[in-house]
């Protein structure tokens, strides 16, 4: 494979073609660094399969040094040492320039994952900056308590107590390739306003806008050794959360890892977040407004390419409707128009790999296998890149692999339900517990609705109705603590209690 700039890609910005010539190092303690082992490896455009460019290859002895470089900025300050309105000054600053520059991130994101640029840049890098700024809002708002004690056992003592809020320290992020920035934006916001330093681990298949954003990061005017940044495969992620001085790390990505996570933390005890993998139920009653439940359910398992940890990949539709409303859902996710991020009529772009293309197809096939009917798609998409038609598949049965398992592909499963029987046991009948939807005009059966089942987030009448300020994360295997909001402050925080005899 040769590095060449495809038709598609004339309009890239002269900032990303020059960003793109040259292997690309990485960011420890303020220094762009080649890996220790000289390693580099390749990034790939997943519309063309062409090599974009090449990348430092970090192992365990990179992440020794950023975990070193971050455990100096902590011990020595002058992160830790800095004054909260301080480090707020600069975490806003990152949200600044990230706007500003939105146009060029959303095209190297769309370069690197194959997402829609445009769309990268209205969400992926707009969500990005409004979460720099929101949590540099907390940084100075970060507060312990006093406590009114007795000490029985103390008669007549007099105490003064208290609580402090101290960050945890050096914090290893680890983020996949769904969404680049976004995901690395969730952890690094909070853990900075917090006053930890960190180490980022980007996914192998998406690199880049990790490294642009630590260009941003020294921008901004942060100290070195505050955040680091090691790009590398696997190898990296396991050497980072076994390191004996790392004391927290922040997940997100497949189920399978998350648990090799909280293996590896067993060393040290480590705190440990995890935003793992979801198979979420979209719950569609026959008294909703048709066609907002249609388009919010296209919404629900397409947004992203499918490649969302919340889809709304287990569609359950009251019996009533069931024919019709699966048939509209099919009817339009057939109009989705299909093409390369860069193109900015594309609605659906590739899939990241041909790692996860190989997935999917591979799903597609076992659905079609086990009996399972599509109504719309069910294969790829033209011959080359890693495209894979929308598709919506009907007559399925609970134990099929398309309706248990996480395809993180443009793929649903339809299942009738009976509102007598209820919905509940169904829909929470998975180990995962991430996210649900409900359609319906009914206040109450909404507020019923939500409140039996099983998923950390609900949304109603419409789908993806994340926010910032709202805390995020999953019930059962999609897993551990909340990011986002004032429970992201609690992820990357420790308190101390503090008892004086006065
Ligand atoms: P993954 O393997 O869980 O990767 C997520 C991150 O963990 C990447 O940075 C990865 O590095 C790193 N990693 C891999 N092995 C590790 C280890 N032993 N210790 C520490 N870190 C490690 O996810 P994936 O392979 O990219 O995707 C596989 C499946 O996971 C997808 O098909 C999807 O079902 C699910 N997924 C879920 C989410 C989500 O948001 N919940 C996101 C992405 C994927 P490398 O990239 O170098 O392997
Ligand atoms: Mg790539």
């Amino acid at each position: 494979m040769t590095a060449t700039i495809e038709p598609s890609q004339a309009e890239l910005l002269p900032s990303v073609r020059n960003f793109l010539s040259g292997t690309k190092r990485f960011l420890v303690g303020g220094q762009w660094v080649e890996s220790a082992s000289g390693e580099t490896f390749e990034t790939i455009d997943p519309a063309n399969g062409q090599v974009l460019t090449t990348v430092a290859r970090g192992g365990a002895e990179d992440v020794d040094r950023a975990v070193r470089a971050a455990r100096t900025a902590f011990d020595e300050g002058p992160w830790s040492t800095m004054k909260p309105n301080e480090r707020e000054r600069l975490i806003w600053r990152v949200g600044d320039i990230l706007s500003e520059r939105a146009e060029e991130f959303g095209q190297l994101e769309a370069l690197d994952n194959g997402k829609s640029a445009g769309i990268a840049a209205a969400v992926d890098v707009a969500w990005s900056a409004d979460i720099f700024r929101y949590f540099a809002g907390w940084a100075t708002k970060i507060e312990g308590s006093t406590v009114n004690v007795s000490m029985p056992f103390v008669p007549g003592g007099q105490f003064h107590a208290y609580t402090l809020r101290e960050p945890v320290g050096v914090c290893g992020l680890i983020v996949p390739w769904n969404f680049p920035l976004l995901m690395a934006a969730f952890k690094l916001a909070p853990a900075l306003a917090a006053g930890n330093t960190v180490i980022l681990k980007p996914a192998e298949q998406t690199p880049l806008t990790a490294i642009l954003l630590g260009e941003v990061f020294e921008e901004a005017g942060f100290p070195p050794g505050v955040v680091n940044i090691v790009t590398g495969f696997g190898d990296a992620g396991a050497a980072l959360s076994a390191h004996d001085d790392v004391d927290k790390i922040a997940f997100t990505g497949s189920t399978e890892v998350g648990k090799k996570i909280v293996d590896a933390a067993r060393g040290n005890l480590k705190k440990v977040s995890l935003e793992l993998g979801g198979k979420s139920a979209n719950v569609v009653f026959a008294d909703a407004d048709f066609d907002a439940a249609v388009t919010g359910s296209l919404n629900a398992w397409l947004f992203n390419h499918g490649q969302c940890c919340v889809a709304g990949t287990r569609m359950f539709v009251e019996d009533s409707i069931f024919d019709d409303f699966t048939a509209a859902v099919a009817e339009a996710a057939s109009q989705v128009k299909i093409g390369p991020g860069l193109d900015p009529t594309t609605q659906l772009g590739p899939l990241v790999s041909q790692e996860q293309f190989d997935k999917v197809t591979g799903y597609l096939a076992a659905g079609l296998a086990d009996g399972a009917r599509a109504l719309t798609g069910g294969k790829r998409w033209g011959d080359t890149g890693f495209y894979v038609e929308p598709t919506v598949f009907v007559d399925v049965k609970p134990e099929f692999s398309i309706v248990e398992e996480e395809i993180f592909g443009p793929v649903v499963a339809a299942l009738p339900f009976n509102a007598e029987e209820g919905v509940a046991k169904a829909a929470n009948s998975s180990i995962y517990g991430l996210a649900a939807g409900i359609w319906t005009k009914d206040l109450s059966k909404a507020h019923l609705t939500a409140r039996q089942l099983k998923a950390g987030s609900v949304w109603i009448n419409q789908y993806n109705g994340f926010d910032t300020a709202m805390p995020f994360g999953g019930y059962k295997q999609s897993g551990w603590g909340r990011e986002l909001g004032a429970t992201a402050i609690d992820l990357y925080t420790q308190t101390k209690a503090v008892n004086i005899a006065l």
